[in-house]
């Protein structure tokens, strides 16, 4: 999927049980139990609506976090557990249809019998390749082999649209390989970062040991495999350089490739995948193939062979016994984020057939689910929303005509997306039956990465969505300039029928003007309406907006989440001038909605404006393990909830009035230090 599609909130495991009151229970879509009113709102905005909620809130054992998103998607997989247990208990459903394939693919998950026999048995094949490797020139032909039945290894390759023709797909290579969330994991130098590598090391010496090799030998493979992977990450982009496209895009004949990395023969990798022929390819970033090419002299074979089986054992790992399981849970669960057991197998389960045959549960999911008025809804909110963008662009005294009008044409010319595809996947192709889940994972992974590839040089299919209709989130992609909102998320306390309007502006108004900003992020601006790479600011207006970005880098900067731990301003600035934007336009809107209506009573006490704000706030409640906060803080754009919650709060001078925060106060930022871009 395409890496730059900028997320509402990036999920990394899947979710738990535990009975919290749902917010469809909230009758005003509010109450006023979860707030801390010992905490002003002009101190902490976050905590005075959240405090009670959070200190009674324990994050379940199976859980790094719990939070709104968590609570929703919870629900929503208890929805997925009844159809897939109800198309699993039909055994004459029609071979090849919906029902039989997700039934069947849920059954041989929760198979643990069948899955605890196998062992490791399934992967033995492939290990068994590796082993035959004899020569350093066979490994593109073996790489591209693992690649094709999704063994990621040194690189990752597909289609992506072109970034400077975006109606086009491209053949496309950028740098991978590596097993920690990024680069940085292996080059920081603190205590923490070294303690982590060591059990990382730990982790791998255990899987080495699964699959029968002795302590002595386990040790010496891992120490292999780490060998590589610093190298790898050493010329690897870190995650900031990454924000920018143009550390993303580098254009290349095939010719000029083979030339950067005369070591590895890519005609033989490209023939291996089956891959249309072609003769342009964005080598995304040239220095990491470059390193790639040295790396392929400097390295014995037997250690190339050594990472390829980690690579396999690793990447198999949940669709192998419960030792292989529980190994990775061990490092990736517990190490990584604190979590302090594993999720029941049935969750697992449930997201495995989201992840690899998404369209055809999803399809049952919004009959289910999702009626046809919320589509409605959320057309006219997001004409809402798109008006109040509208009008704040023209009357934004930092930005020339010349550039407005550009802003103005890029909004103007926004795709969107609501609950589900208007196109269904068909996956009449790919046989899935009870046997084995490893067999099925395998044929759902092959069926995604061989229509991926089947896409290079083709016209990129506008109707494609990124995330599955059961996903509790949102994105904006800049290369379609298109947002999009799965029904998952068209639920309170994002968006709730029974709530006021004042409360679902706070929130699915919010959701939508984040999504809608990204447009207009450090990223997406560089994006033109049609979803190209190309910059259509003038040069002053764009140093303006740089600065105006950069005031947020500082304010995310001073945001401690540990001690020696604070927020990477940088990192997080795509989301957080989202946020400011979202807020800033949903407020603007819900104004507007207002006009010429009787003002609505206060409800509890709360004026509409105020209720806006509590619509705000609350989504983005949650408890987080230390673990979980710290990896979320080095890998991921998304801010932690309760800077979401207060940051763009105190930048914002409607909330100031509306809880009448004075100058002075830790919710009101003012001089240098206040922000504001929209
Ligand atoms: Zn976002």
């Amino acid at each position: 999927m395409n890496h730059s599609a900028c997320r509402l909130f990036l999920a990394f495991t899947l979710v738990f049980a535990l009975s919290v009151q749902p917010f469809a229970q909230y009758k005003n879509g509010f109450e006023k139990e979860r707030m801390d009113t010992s905490c002003k709102p002009c101190d902490d905005f976050y905590k005075y609506i959240n405090g009670t909620w959070l200190k009674n809130t324990p994050i379940p054992d199976s859980e790094p976090r719990w939070g709104s998103f968590n609570i929703l998607n919870d629900n929503n997989r208890k929805v997925l557990k009844e159809i897939l247990e109800a198309a699993a208990a039909n055994k004459k459903s029609k071979p090849g249809s919906n029902e039989q394939m997700i039934g069947s693919m849920y059954a041989s998950c929760m198979d643990e019998a069948v899955i605890e026999k196998q062992g490791y048995k399934p992967i033995q094949p492939l290990l068994t390749r590796i082993a035959k490797i004899n020569d350093v020139n066979n490994l593109p032909t073996e790489i591209s082999y693992l690649h094709s039945v999704g063994v990621p290894a040194l690189f990752n390759f597909g289609a992506q649209p072109d970034a400077k023709n975006s109606t086009t797909n491209l053949a496309g290579i950028s740098q991978g390989g590596l097993t920690l969330p990024n680069k940085e994991y292996y080059t920081k130098t603190d205590e923490k970062s070294k303690e982590l590598r060591v059990k990382f090391v730990q982790h791998m010496t255990n899987m080495f040991k699964l699959i029968g090799e002795d302590e002595a030998k386990a040790k010496t493979s891992a120490d292999a495999v780490m060998r590589i992977q610093m190298k790898l990450a050493d010329a690897s982009l870190a995650p900031v350089e990454l924000r920018n496209p143009n550390n993303r895009y580098n254009k290349k004949t095939v010719k000029e490739l083979s030339e950067l990395a005369p070591n590895f023969n890519f005609n033989a990798y490209f023939v291996g995948r089956g891959a249309i022929s072609f003769n342009d390819i964005n080598v995304a970033q040239p220095k990491f193939i470059g390193a790639v090419n040295g790396l392929l002299k400097e390295i014995p074979l037997e250690d190339w062979k050594t990472y390829l089986r980690w690579q396999v054992v690793r990447s198999s790992a949940n669709t192998l016994s419960s030792a292989f399981v529980n190994e990775a849970f061990n490092f990736n669960g517990k190490v990584l984020n604190g979590t302090k057991e594993q999720q029941p197998r049935w969750r697992r389960c449930v997201q495995a057939v989201d992840q690899g045959l998404g369209d055809a549960l999803g399809q049952v999911y919004v009959a289910k689910t999702f009626p046809p008025e919320s589509k409605a809804r959320m057309d006219k909110l997001i004409d809402n929303l798109v008006a109040a963008f509208r009008e704040r662009i023209k009357t934004l005294d930092w930005m020339s005509e010349t550039t407005k009008q550009a802003a103005l044409t890029k909004l103007n010319a926004f795709g969107r997306k609501i609950g589900y595809p208007d196109k269904w996947k068909d996956y009449s192709t790919v046989k899935i039956d009870r046997k084995s889940y490893f067999e099925n994972d395998l044929k759902v992974a092959q069926f995604a990465i061989k229509r991926n590839l089947a896409r290079i040089n083709q016209p990129v299919d506008r109707s494609e969505w990124g995330m599955t209709p059961p996903t509790v989130n949102a994105y904006y992609t800049p290369l379609m300039n298109e947002i999009a909102f799965p029904a998952g998320i068209l639920q309170p306390p994002f968006f709730n029928p029974e709530a006021d309007d004042a409360i679902n502006y706070g929130a699915i108004g919010a959701v939508i003007g984040h999504e809608l900003s990204h447009g207009f992020d450090d990223q997406g601006s560089q994006f033109d309406e049609k979803g190209n790479l190309r910059m259509w600011w003038t040069p002053e207006d764009r140093k303006k907006f740089e600065a105006r970005a950069d005031c947020i880098v500082q304010q995310f900067n001073s945001y401690k989440v540990e001690e020696g731990l604070y927020q990477n301003g940088k990192l997080v600035l795509g989301e957080s001038i989202g946020d400011l934007g979202g807020l800033t336009m949903a407020y603007y809107a819900f104004k507007k909605s207002l006009e010429g209506k009787p003002r609505p009573a206060n409800i509890d006490g709360f004026t509409p404006e105020q209720r806006f704000f509590i619509g705000w706030a609350q989504v983005w409640a949650t408890n987080a393990r230390p673990e979980f906060e710290r990896t979320q803080t080095l890998t991921d754009p998304h801010p932690l909830g309760r800077f979401r919650g207060n940051g763009p709060l105190s930048n914002f001078a409607p909330f100031a009035a509306a809880f009448n925060c004075q100058k002075g106060d830790p919710m009101v930022r003012e001089g240098e230090k206040l922000c504001v871009i929209w």
